[in-house]
């Protein structure tokens, strides 16, 4: 992936591309059209939706390649703790159930794994897709609101695990931010104190 070097599924070079926001501060930087989309507190992420962010992302979502969670799971962690942000407990964005079975596993979970072993932190699968939603990436941005609509619910039994505790997403790309304020709202409903989000790319 990235220069296509022969070995690991990416060279400690492309690794280091993950990199790009190294001593960037935290939070949106200025001149950046959108903010943190509510209610997250924070958002944070490692490359734009560009350069080595788009293929890497690709790879692992569609391709097959999910070796590629390890080093960008590994990137998100250190981009987190660079930026000194907060957080209890690690909850990835889920896809829905019938293309998590068609795929043999969701990214984002395999990206929380990573990341909250490398942070530490504890990882639960607390959300659902509800629906199966049509790709974001295939709409515009008032149809991505409505396709998202109540799209997430906590999965049963996991309340317990996100009352009282700051809730940190995992996600791949923020695109417009939508997903990430839909799969706050069951969270924050089930007594969660605050929600951030930890994305690998951001895509504006
Ligand atoms: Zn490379």
């Amino acid at each position: 992936m990235g220069c296509e070097a022969e070995g690991s599924a990416l060279c400690a070079a492309c690794e280091e591309g993950l990199q790009g926001r190294r001593g960037v501060a935290p939070g949106t930087p200025v001149g950046m059209p959108s903010h943190v989309p509510l209610p997250l507190v924070a958002h944070e992420w490692c490359v734009a939706y560009a350069g080595i962010g788009r293929p890497a992302i690709h790879a692992l979502k569609y391709g097959g390649e999910r070796r590629l969670a390890e080093p960008l799971g590994r990137a998100m962690a250190r981009r987190w703790s660079d930026a000194g942000c907060s957080g209890d407990l690690l909850v990835p964005v889920p896809v829905h159930a019938s293309r998590r079975r068609e795929r043999g596993y969701d990214q984002a979970e395999l990206l929380a794994v990573v990341a909250g072993r490398q942070l530490g932190l504890p990882v639960a699968r607390a959300l659902e897709r509800r629906r199966a939603t049509a790709r974001q990436a295939e709409l515009d941005r008032s149809a991505r609101a409505r396709n998202l609509r109540d799209a997430f619910g906590l999965r049963g039994g996991t309340g317990a695990a996100v009352r009282d505790r700051w809730v940190i997403l995992v996600d791949d790309v923020m695109t417009t931010g939508a997903t990430l304020s839909e799969a706050a709202a069951p969270l924050l409903r089930a007594g969660a104190i605050a929600v951030s989000a930890l994305t690998l790319a951001r895509e504006r």
